[in-house]
């Protein structure tokens, strides 16, 4: 065993739950959460845009009696419901916002927002919201200040109207996520971001890694290594934000090797070869006091692309994930519940048995499984092993101590 982490294993470390979260339901049967791409309209020009969003709706959307249908089918997986995002383009672009998050509260689900920081995010527009229903929204957040946020988003004022819109949703009663996307010109802006996140309160700070596909292909991606810098960053400051990832599934992996090496008193560093890109995150973010606080952090939860995971397209469209552009079917032919459950292209990315390449051979592949949306992104080939995971396949040393935690 090499020498303790300094101070060793906080109070909190001690007596922390799980460090990876089950899904408490069958996610055969039923996902955990339903996104919905209400419409593709929205005036920003976002530069890693999943949707290339456009300036006007698309005719072919969804209309209010089908996304009510829609709506029925998410009802019909059961209790417990799904959580059901309602995302965009900009859903404030869909007059029937409104009416639609009532009728899914009629339904029993719980509908979240995800809106984008356009001049039609008013406090009055926010507290409609929460009277209709809504109890979440999210809210994008790519730079901790003005200037690397606003050029991310394409437009001046967006980083002064997203802290004006978070201020506001929590003043209406809706609690507030924030999104950020890691790419290369952000990275040494993270610290700065889980501070905001931090002095102003979140629900959650959602990281999302990249995939390279819609407007995101034009930016330069990570390395594996820095993804691996960028998450065990992410796990220390967990201690202070409440930290989930999106797209980053290895983040689970390295949830489970930093409890077990915090167990043992190991140096994380050290033992995980983490190189001057964490060094840095983590000094920056110790000067501003995130590490080391000793709370009990938030485990991230075992859902990934078609597992527990269902994306809707405004055209009704079904796949694994926003970020996976294989179409399982669409709404308007088959009931969801049908898809999600029977359709080749979620079954099998509910076997980790047919991943390949170092997925196929790794211990934590039935709580990681890599990203499959990157791995079709850059290899045309969705079991393909994940291009941003840097793990070799059994070479953590401490197999027994992970052996009931898998
Ligand atoms: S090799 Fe694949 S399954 Fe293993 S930790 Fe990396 S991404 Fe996850």
């Amino acid at each position: 065993m090499s020498e303790p982490a300094p101070g060793g294993p906080s109070p909190a470390e001690r007596r922390r739950p799980r460090p990876v979260r089950p899904v408490r339901r069958d996610v055969a049967s039923a996902p955990f959460i339903v996104i919905w791409e209400a419409t593709r309209a929205c005036p920003l020009a976002c530069r890693h845009c999943r949707a290339e969003a456009r300036p006007d709706r698309d005719p072919a959307e969804l209309t209010t009696a089908e996304a009510v249908g829609l709506m029925r089918q998410i009802a019909a997986f059961g209790r417990p419901t799904p959580l059901f995002v309602i995302t965009g383009g900009d859903p404030f672009e869909r007059p029937d916002l409104y009416d639609l998050i009532r009728r899914a509260r009629e339904l029993g689900l719980s509908p979240a927002v995800s809106p984008s920081a356009t001049p039609a995010l008013t406090a009055d527009a926010l507290a409609r919201l929460r009277q209709a229903g809504a109890s979440v929204i999210s809210l994008s957040l790519d730079g901790a200040t003005a200037a690397p946020h606003d050029a991310f988003r394409g437009f001046g004022g967006v980083f002064d109207r997203t802290l004006r819109g978070w201020e506001t949703a929590r003043d209406a009663g809706l609690k507030v996520q924030i999104n950020t996307t890691v790419t290369r010109t952000n990275l040494t802006d993270l610290p700065g971001i889980a501070h905001l996140v931090h002095e102003r309160g979140a629900l959650l700070w959602s990281v999302f890694f990249l995939i390279p596909t819609g407007r995101g292909r034009a930016l330069t991606s990570l390395t594996a290594a820095e993804s691996e810098d960028v998450l065990n960053f992410l796990y220390d400051v967990g201690e202070i934000v409440p930290v989930k990832t999106t797209e980053a599934h290895h983040f689970r992996r390295v949830a489970l090797q930093r409890h077990v090496l915090a167990e043992r008193g190991d140096d994380h560093e050290e033992v995980l070869g983490l190189g001057p890109l964490y060094r840095d995150l983590r000094r920056r973010a110790q000067d501003l006091g995130l590490i080391g606080t000793g709370r009990v952090r938030r485990p991230p939860i075992d859902v990934n692309a078609g597992r527990g995971l269902v994306f809707v397209s405004h055209t009704g469209e079904v796949s694994p994930s926003g970020f996976l552009p294989l179409s399982a079917g669409n709404v308007r032919d088959r009931p969801l519940p049908e898809i999600y459950r029977d359709s080749t292209v979620f079954t099998s990315l509910r076997d980790p048995g047919l991943l390949t390449g170092r997925c196929g051979a790794c211990e934590f592949r039935t709580v990681c499984g890599g990203s499959r949306s990157r791995a079709f992104a850059v290899t045309g080939d969705v079991l393909a092993e994940e291009p941003w995971c840097s793990y070799e396949p059994g070479s953590f040393p401490y197999a027994r101590e992970l052996a009931g935690l898998l």
